[in-house]
């Protein structure tokens, strides 16, 4: 699955979109649940194990994984980020039955069906993580582009169903977050930059604060709190990994978003061999073609 001729951005930008699929399985298994129920049914858990309330197959993924796949492959196909090419591969993904749909997603692409309109009513109550979990291949498709040209494909694809302002920021940080993983950049101009800049506009993404998150929500602000601990406090892509699911909560998002930056930051040379091996292989081989084609065409142009 690893070629070892990849160049370094190509064994980051694979590590981000495997990072994404891989925290999602390992996550699955324990969402919803708190860190004390986890640690009654797992101890540490640490495997691909699968069950969950999903009753999951072992290495299986979910929506956080399975969108970003039809966002990614509508993205290469169309040759271009658009609103409607990002509502047409929602609404197919919507029609091949995902296992599971959150609330906000399945509202804004049946506003898409009934309306022909690739932007959801703006909402100002409901801030989920779905528009942030799926965000990769826009992210790996703007690369080597302008700042501006990648916020407006994050906007793009969000507001499909994430029509908020404080999904867009937590988004956008993410999606500058990666970026500057893939470019080598370290922890601390992260913290500096990115992460300062949501926390002075929006101060409840505050970090490192009592009480510390445990089993975060889909709610953006608890979920980029419980990713920013996980990855700013530990040193690998494992560690970053099993600690943010263990918190709980929605396990496989936060797993997911987490998996996407530590695994552009450490590269997928840093992903465990036994998560790899146990990742379901059609999802695994569709991440790692999706990433490499992405880069190799990307700067993709943003229109619509
Ligand atoms: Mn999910
Ligand atoms: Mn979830």
């Amino acid at each position: 699955m690893i070629a070892p001729h990849w160049k370094p951005l190509q064994k980051r930008a694979v590590g981000a979109y495997l990072g994404v699929a891989v925290g999602d399985a390992l996550g699955a298994t324990v969402e919803f649940m708190t860190p004390r129920e986890i640690q009654t049914a797992h101890g540490r858990h640490r495997e691909l194990i699968g069950g969950g309330w999903l009753r999951l197959k072992p290495g299986h993924v979910t929506d956080d994984t399975t969108m970003s796949l039809a966002l990614g492959g509508a993205i290469l196909e169309a040759g271009r980020i658009d609103p409607v090419v990002a509502a047409h591969a929602f609404d197919g993904w919507m029609r091949s039955k995902p296992v599971d749909l959150g609330n906000t997603v399945r509202r804004g692409i049946l506003h898409f069906r009934r309306t022909g309109e690739p932007v959801a009513p703006p909402d100002e109550q409901d801030a989920g993580n779905g528009s942030c979990m799926r965000v990769i291949p826009v992210i790996l498709g703007c690369h080597g582009g302008e700042d501006t040209l990648l916020e407006r494909a994050c906007l793009h694809q969000g507001r499909v169903t994430h029509h908020n302002p404080l999904a867009e920021a937590g988004t956008w940080c993410m999606a500058r977050l990666v970026r500057m993983a893939m470019a080598g950049e370290d922890k601390s101009r992260m913290l500096a930059g990115p992460v300062e800049a949501l926390v002075r506009a929006w101060p409840m993404f505050r970090f490192r604060v009592r009480p510390e998150i445990t089993h975060p929500s889909g709610f953006i602000v608890e979920t980029l709190r419980a990713v920013f601990q996980s990855f700013f406090d530990t040193d690998t892509f494992e560690e970053c990994l099993i600690t943010v699911v263990n918190l709980g909560g929605d396990a496989d998002t936060t797993g997911a978003i987490a998996g996407m930056l530590a695994g552009a930051y450490y590269g997928v040379e840093a992903i465990p061999r036994r998560w790899l091996r146990a990742l379901h292989p059609p999802v695994a081989a569709a991440c790692v073609d999706q990433a490499l084609a992405l880069i190799e065409a990307a700067p993709l142009p943003v229109t619509g």
